[in-house]
């Protein structure tokens, strides 16, 4: 019997009687990051990384039942081996390792396996049965290096700041913001922060984690700010918020910024090429990588990544339907 199902709940483990990333309320939910694709209110109770927790107090509720553990730790649960392994997808995520009669199933979740200096890095998880995402599953997928995005924004930004315009860096609150906010170069300007923003770093700060920039004071002149850096989440373009940074250049951080059109689609600027998840080649490298026989493709480009697999690498793979979104990551 497979160690893990999906049902109309979510990732689901009989032997176990708990769920992973679940969608609907359970009693037992293990999480596997703080995206709210994947952590979701109404659980009975939480088991997540330790760095997650405060993540999940600030979204869900500082009344939520959590434990949190480490990586590498190993949990029993009703006689199944249950331990978490980074996932370098955004600072707490984790892989989750299921190990029960000499059976070890992997759920990914989010993973990306190129270090971003914030969160710790990937780590390969042999395993038998592996549950990938695909949310760059096909060949168009194919990542510039991050140093090369990262020196490209510092010297966008320099240039902005020497013709005194403000640069607004468009990045989810939890992930992009903190990968960005670590590889700018402080010595060009001032770097402010959305509430957003600041939210999850004060919240990452309580756990020992510190960021660059300062969150936007009421009191602030704001059209006195020029050549400065501001870094908010997606969903301030378009509002008011955003014309009192004027004059201002802006720009998006996303892996879709690789796709012809998806800057002036989105009415920016500039695109950096900038995601928290694995591309094309990266992701069939961490598959052939866990020397699981068993693959269950989910969120994603699931049908096609799942025929690749089967042909390209002679491996069972299947789809498994789930409710995580195949946005790279949420809206804030
Ligand atoms: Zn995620
Ligand atoms: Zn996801």
């Amino acid at each position: 019997m497979s160690l893990l199902t999906v049902n109309e709940n979510g990732l689901f483990c009989r032997q176990g009687d708990f769920y992973i990333d679940p969608w609907k309320p359970v009693k037992t939910a293990i999480i596997s990051h703080g995206h709210s694709d994947h952590m979701r209110f109404g659980m009975g109770n939480y088991i997540c990384h330790h760095h997650t927790v405060p993540l999940l107090k600030l979204r869900l509720g500082s009344e939520q039942i959590v434990q949190g553990v480490s990586y590498g730790e190993v949990l029993d649960i009703n006689g199944v081996q249950v331990s978490f392994h980074p996932a370098g997808h955004i600072i707490g995520s984790a892989q989750i390792r299921l190990s029960y009669n000499d059976e070890v199933w992997l759920f990914g979740g989010d993973y990306k396996i190129v270090p971003d200096g914030v969160s710790t890095p990937y780590v390969c998880v042999p395993c038998d049965h592996f549950i990938t995402e695909s949310t760059f599953g096909l060949p168009i997928y194919n990542f510039p290096d991050p140093a090369e995005v990262y020196a490209d924004m510092n010297a966008w930004w320099r240039a902005n700041a020497s013709e005194g315009y403000n640069t607004v860096l468009l990045a989810y609150a939890l992930g992009k913001a903190q990968n960005v906010l670590a590889h700018v170069d402080k010595t060009i300007g001032d770097i402010y922060l959305h509430g957003a923003v600041a939210n999850v770093n004060d919240a990452l700060i309580d756990v020992g984690y510190s960021f660059a920039g300062r969150r936007i004071s009421d009191g602030l002149r704001r059209h006195e700010v020029r050549g400065a850096l501001i870094v908010a989440p997606p969903s301030a373009l378009a509002t008011p918020w955003l014309r009192t940074w004027t004059p201002y250049r802006i720009a998006m951080c996303s892996g879709w910024m690789q796709l012809r059109g998806a800057r002036r689609r989105r009415g920016v600027d500039r695109g950096f090429v900038l995601s928290d998840h694995c591309d094309w080649q990266q992701l069939n490298q961490a598959i052939v990588q866990t020397k699981a026989r068993n693959i269950y493709v989910t969120h994603g480009y699931e049908q096609a990544f799942s025929r690749w697999v089967r042909e390209k690498h002679g491996l069972q793979a299947v789809v498994f339907k789930t409710l995580y979104s195949d946005q790279e990551e949420e809206e804030l």
